[in-house]
């Protein structure tokens, strides 16, 4: 990077805190993976120190002092992009009291593995006292953080900056509109085109057939590894030299870990191809979990739910599994892994009701954030929202309220960047077609090389340097649009469903 001597000195004093940022991300992931469970309450005590030590640099007077020195570098300059993320950082910082970062970060560590424990036993009553505590933190935080409209627009902005819940809730209902027809129809289908999906598979062989397709997308083993975890996640450790991937099986069906492994080598893509330059500045990583998520789901989806890319994997996957699907035509299992139907859980719906379960959820933090649903309430509330949008109603709590560990870590907010991701990943997939009709025809040889490139070029290198918005207008020629993802969805699922 070209920086003048001022914001090189920003970038300088700041490089700490990202390293113990860095050193963070290691603690969550070991203790995700590899931790014994008797790791628990020293390792909370431990994030919480580098959280609090990384808080306190970025929120400091040498802070504000660099950043005075920096003034205002020439706009679109990698120097202005520098200050306008490290100015934004440093007022956030000032605003969250470092005894309030620390308490969330022990808080969140004990929480998540009674999280796990509450899931295993059905217990949500033994997760109840950590969720409590966790809101009253989030609900604090939002008074520090500052808002217009609504203490939740607070909260979303630390995942989405400019995000507003208002905003959302159009977003949402142009969603809801846009596909109810469809959704209602799948409903009524209630056909048996999932059957080829289950069977005996062993976990070895998947995670050979995840990886082959994750090498094949271009993610770099070199810099990164696959391990298991009870929830799939991507994390990085200071920049694209070690980006990794967890995920998770399940011995009788095929499509969670493999479509967590896609979903995960998407967001893994993204950390991977951000500039070296940005390494420990704060222009590293991805620019928004709305951004990151249309990258994750692009793979996922897009890509890995698609007719060019199975018509090159599939003989590959019949040769893995061939007790399982040496008897199923190609046709067939493209309509089994783009099977619709309203479901319990949300890492496993289709693309055309996932919505609804982000939906659900938006409605149920922004209840708790504002105090009108109490937390040993979430339970008949989580249920009542199925039935209200999905038309369903969940086996037990594992199936329903426990089966995501957002809350139980602090992430409120969280959930609508899923979504936004949906719609961006078709905008964005969509602008590389435009650019390189011969996308399609790659796919369908098992090649990726023009549409990681177009990202790379568009999406990836740029790290935080555009805003979302911004980055999405630059990329795509307009903001921020539902009417790609929705021709998408109604194009897909009218063939498939004969709508
Ligand atoms: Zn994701």
């Amino acid at each position: 990077m070209n920086l003048d001597k001022h914001t090189r000195a920003l970038v300088d004093h700041l490089s700490a805190a990202a390293d113990l940022d860095s050193a963070a991300a290691v603690l969550h992931w070991d203790q995700q993976t590899y931790m014994p469970p008797g790791g628990v309450p020293a390792r909370a005590e431990a994030l919480a120190t580098l959280s609090g030590l990384s808080h306190g640099i970025t929120a400091s007077d040498e802070t504000a002092r660099l950043l005075d020195a920096a003034g205002d570098p020439e706009a679109g300059s990698d120097a202005e992009a520098v200050v306008r993320v490290a100015r934004r950082n440093h007022e956030r910082a000032t605003k969250l009291p470092s005894g309030l970062v620390a308490e969330t970060s022990r808080a969140t560590a004990l929480a998540e593995p009674a999280w796990r424990r509450a899931r295993a036993d059905r217990d949500f009553g033994s997760l109840v006292p950590h969720l409590q505590k966790i809101l009253g933190l989030q609900r604090e935080a939002a008074q520090h953080l500052g808002y217009e409209a609504h203490p939740y627009d607070a909260l979303l902005d630390r995942y989405e900056p400019g995000a507003t819940k208002a905003r959302l809730e159009s977003m949402f209902a142009d969603l809801k509109r846009g596909t109810a027809d469809m959704v209602r129809a799948v409903s009524a289908a209630r056909d048996e085109r999932t059957a080829p999906l289950r069977g005996a598979f062993d976990e070895a062989r998947q995670e050979t057939f995840g990886k082959a397709i994750a090498s094949a997308f271009g993610y770099d083993w070199g810099r990164g590894r696959q391990d298991r975890a009870p929830h799939p996640f991507c994390i990085n450790f200071g920049g694209p030299g070690d980006v990794r991937m967890t995920t998770r099986f399940d011995p009788d069906r095929l499509s969670p870990a493999l479509f967590a492994t896609l979903h995960e080598a998407g967001h893994a893509l993204y950390e991977q191809g951000v500039d070296p330059a940005y390494n420990r500045t704060p222009l590293a990583g991805g620019v928004s979990l709305g951004i990151h998520e249309s990258q994750s789901r692009l793979w996922e989806n897009v890509v890995g739910r698609s007719r060019s890319f199975w018509s090159h994997f599939y003989p590959r996957l019949q040769d893995a599994f061939p007790e399982a699907f040496g008897g199923t035509s190609a046709g067939d299992f493209y309509r089994a892994i783009n099977a619709a139907a309203p479901s319990e859980i949300r890492v496993e719906a289709d693309e055309l009701t996932y919505n609804l379960h982000v939906v659900l959820r938006f409605e149920l933090e922004v209840a708790l954030v504002e105090g009108s649903l109490d937390v040993p309430d979430l339970p008949d509330a989580w249920n009542a929202k199925m039935e209200e949008h999905l038309g369903i109603s969940p086996t037990d709590d594992a199936r329903g309220v426990l089966q995501d560990d957002h809350w139980a870590i602090g992430f409120f907010g969280y959930f609508p960047t899923y979504t936004l991701g949906n719609v961006l990943s078709v905008q964005l997939f969509e602008a590389a077609l435009e650019a390189h009709p011969e996308i399609p025809a790659e796919m369908q040889r098992g090649e990726f090389g023009a549409l990681l490139a177009w990202l790379r070029e568009n999406v990836h290198r740029h790290g935080k340097k555009h805003d979302p918005e911004a980055l999405i207008e630059q990329a795509t020629g307009r903001p921020p649009d539902t009417a790609p993802y929705l021709r998408y969805l109604r194009e897909k699922f009218g063939e498939l469903y004969d709508l």
